[in-house]
C-alpha cells in the first residue's frame, strides 16, 4: 500500500476522529495520527475528551451526585441510607472502565470505516508531507492530499501554582485523587472548576473556588449566573470572587495559597489545589517552520470560516482553532472538513453551539444572553419559568432554577434559550433545533409538550415571552 492519502488528521480528539471517519465515509483514503498513550502503555484514541475530559469527568459527577443523593437526598423519599459510604478506588476504576470503553470504540470505528490508525507524532512539513515520529524516535513521512490538524488543547499552567506529583494538580490530577481531600481548594470558576469542584464537595472535601474576576460565570446571562452563584453557594462550595491567587508554598503535603481580593493579602491552606485556570491549543512542534500555516502567540492555528488554514488542501479543526473549547464544535468542524474535502459545499451555525456546565443543577445555554442582545440594541421580550411551578421537577424533588426564553420584540424569533435546573443540557438542545428552524416564541408555544416533563418549563418560558404563561403569573399581560 502507498503512502500517498486522500486526507491525513492528525490527532485523534473529537475533531480529529470524527473527520478521518466522516473522509472515510465520504470514499477518501484516510489515516489518523495520533501519540496518545493510556493507562495500559497502549496508544489511546479519543483525545482530551475520552480520555481526560469530557467522559470520565462525566463519570465522576454522576457517581458523586448519586453518592450525595444518597446521602441528603433519599430521607424526603421515606428511604433511610444509614451505614452509607463510597470506595473511592472502585469510583475510579468505575470511570476508568468507561474511558476505556469508549477510547476502543474510536479504536473499531477507525477499523470499521477502513481509517488507517498510526501511532506517533505527527509534524506538518512544506507540501502537504507529515512526519510521524514513532515511540522508538523512529520517522517516516506520509503524503496528503489533504491535511487535517486537530491537536488539541493542554491545561494552562500558571507560575503562582506550578504542578506537582500529587497536591497542585490539573484537571488530569483531579481525576484521579485516591481519597476524598478533606479540604480542596479550585483556582478557576470556568467550568472545569465548577464541574470537579462539584465532584470533591458531594463527597465530603470542604471546597474553596478561587477566581480572580469579579463576575461569576460572565459568559452565561446575568439571571442564570446570579441563581448559580446562590445555589453553589448554598451546597457548601465558597467561590471567592475577586481573589487571584499570587503563590502557593507546600510543606507537609498541606499546601499553602496565597491569594489577594478586596480585603488584601490573605492565605489558606489545602491539602489538593487543582488549578483550572483555562486551556491552551497543544500546537509546539506540530508545524516545520516552512509548513506555511501561521498560528498566533498563542499557538492558536488561523483558519477562515470553513477551517482553512493559509495553504490550501490543510485544514485545523477543534480546540487548536479560534471559538468555544468544546467537543461538539470540534466534531462539527470535522464533519466540516471533510464534507468541504469531499467538494459538499457544508457549513457550520457557530452561532447555535450550545453551552453546558454539568454541575447540579446543570446549566446550558444557547444563543444571545439578555446583556449581549441589550449592548447591541436589539429590543427583546424575555420568559422565565421557574422549575418550582414544574410539576415533574417537583415530584422528582429537583426543582431549583428556571428556565429563560429570549426572542425578538419585534418578530419574535428566538434569540437565546438559558437554563439551571434539571435536564438542561437536554433543554437547551430542544431550543437549539428551534432555532436552526427559525422558531418564534409562538411556534415553541405552540407545540404539544408531554405532561408531566420538565421540558414543559421550556414551553412555559416561551409562552411566557408573549404573556401567556398557564402555570405562572405573566409578567406581562396579553
Ligand atoms: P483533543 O481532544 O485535545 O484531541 C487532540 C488529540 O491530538 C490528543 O489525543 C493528542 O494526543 C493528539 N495530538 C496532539 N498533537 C499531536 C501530534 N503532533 N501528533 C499526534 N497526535 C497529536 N467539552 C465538552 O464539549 N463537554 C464536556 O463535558 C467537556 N468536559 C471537559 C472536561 C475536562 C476535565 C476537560 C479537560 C475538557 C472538557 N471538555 C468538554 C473539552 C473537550 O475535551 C475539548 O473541547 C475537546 O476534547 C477538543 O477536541 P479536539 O479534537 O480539538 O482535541
Ligand atoms: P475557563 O477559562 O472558563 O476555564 O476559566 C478559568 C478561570 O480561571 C477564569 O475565569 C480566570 O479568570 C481564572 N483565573 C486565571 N488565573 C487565575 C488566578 N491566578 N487566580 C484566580 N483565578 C484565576
Amino acid at each position: 500500500m502507498s503512502d500517498k492519502y486522500d486526507v491525513v488528521v492528525i490527532g485523534a480528539g473529537p475533531g480529529g476522529y470524527v473527520a478521518a471517519i466522516r473522509a472515510a465515509q465520504l470514499g477518501l483514503k484516510t489515516a489518523c495520527v495520533e501519540k496518545y498513550v493510556g493507562k495500559d502503555g497502549k496508544q489511546a484514541l479519543g483525545g482530551t475528551c475520552l480520555n481526560v475530559g469530557c467522559i470520565p469527568s462525566k463519570a465522576l459527577l454522576d457517581s458523586s451526585w448519586k453518592f450525595h443523593e444518597a446521602q441528603d437526598g433519599f430521607q424526603i423519599h421515606g428511604i433511610s441510607t444509614k451505614g452509607l459510604s463510597i470506595d473511592i478506588p472502585a469510583m475510579l476504576e468505575r470511570k476508568d472502565k468507561i474511558v476505556k470503553q469508549f477510547t476502543g470504540g474510536v479504536t473499531a470505528l477507525f477499523k470499521a470505516n477502513g481509517v488507517t490508525n498510526i501511532e506517533g507524532h505527527g509534524k506538518l512539513l512544506a507540501g502537504k508531507k507529515v512526519e510521524v515520529t514513532d515511540s522508538e524516535g523512529k520517522t517516516t513521512i506520509i503524503e496528503a492530499e489533504n491535511v487535517i490538524l486537530a491537536s488539541g488543547s493542554r491545561p494552562i499552567d500558571i507560575p503562582p501554582a506550578p504542578l506537582t506529583e500529587d497536591v497542585i494538580v490539573d484537571s488530569t490530577g483531579a481525576l484521579e485523587f485516591q481519597s476524598v481531600p478533606k479540604k480542596l481548594g479550585v483556582i478557576g470558576a470556568g467550568v472545569i472548576g465548577l464541574e470537579l469542584g462539584s465532584v470533591w464537595r458531594r463527597l465530603g472535601a470542604e471546597v474553596v473556588v478561587f477566581e480572580a474576576l469579579d463576575k461569576f460565570l460572565g459568559l452565561a446571562d446575568e439571571q442564570i449566573s446570579k441563581e448559580a452563584l446562590k445555589t453553589f453557594t448554598k451546597q457548601g462550595m465558597q467561590i471567592r470572587l475577586g481573589a487571584r491567587v499570587t503563590g502557593t508554598d507546600i510543606k507537609r503535603k498541606q499546601v499553602t495559597v496565597s491569594f489577594t481580593d478586596a480585603d488584601g493579602e490573605q492565605q489558606l491552606s489545602f491539602d489538593k489545589l487543582i488549578v483550572a485556570v483555562g486551556r491552551r491549543p497543544y500546537t509546539e512542534n506540530l508545524l516545520a517552520s516552512d509548513s506555511g500555516v501561521d498560528m498566533d502567540e498563542r499557538g492558536v492555528i488561523f483558519v477562515d470560516d470553513y477551517c482553512a488554514t493559509s495553504v490550501p488542501g490543510v485544514y485545523a479543526v477543534g480546540d487548536a482553532v479560534r471559538g468555544a473549547m468544546l467537543a461538539h464544535k470540534a466534531s462539527e468542524e470535522g464533519v466540516m472538513v471533510a464534507e468541504r474535502i469531499a467538494g459538499h459545499k457544508t457549513a457550520m451555525n457557530y452561532d447555535l453551539v450550545p453551552s453546558v456546565i454539568y454541575t447540579h443543577p446543570e446549566i446550558a445555554w444557547v444563543g444571545k444572553n439578555e446583556q449581549q442582545l441589550k449592548t447591541e440594541g436589539v429590543d427583546v421580550n424575555v420568559g422565565v419559568f421557574p422549575f418550582a411551578a414544574n410539576g415533574r421537577a417537583v415530584a422528582a424533588n429537583d426543582a431549583g432554577g428556571m428556565v429563560k426564553v429570549i426572542a425578538d420584540a419585534k418578530t419574535d424569533r428566538v434569540l437565546g434559550v438559558h437554563v439551571i435546573g434539571p435536564g438542561a443540557a437536554e433543554l437547551v438542545q430542544q431550543g437549539a433545533i428551534g432555532m436552526e428552524f427559525g422558531t418564534s416564541a409562538e411556534d415553541l408555544g405552540m407545540m404539544v409538550f408531554s405532561h408531566p416533563t420538565v421540558s414543559e418549563a421550556l414551553h412555559e418560558a416561551a409562552l411566557a415571552v408573549n404573556g401567556h404563561a398557564i402555570h405562572v403569573a405573566n409578567r406581562k399581560k396579553r
